[in-house]
């Protein structure tokens, strides 16, 4: 089964992820850190792209 992890100590709260794709990751408004909408995502490229982008390359994709 596919899975995204972020890993939220190095998290910096860009957004950036939530930018590129806003139905996978969404903000913790608590921790102000990335977390997921759903624990069972379809792995997309723009997930893959969110993940290159990340300046923290914290978000990590197990297929
Ligand atoms: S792109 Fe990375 S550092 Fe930025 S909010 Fe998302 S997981 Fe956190």
């Amino acid at each position: 089964m596919s899975e995204i992890i972020i890993d939220t100590y190095l998290c910096s709260g860009c957004e950036t992820c939530v930018e590129m794709c806003p139905d996978v990751f969404r903000m913790d408004p608590v921790s102000e850190k990335a977390e997921l909408l759903t624990t069972s995502p379809v792995i997309t490229d723009e997930i893959y792209q969110a993940a290159a982008f990340c300046p923290e390359k914290c978000i990590e994709i197990i297929e």
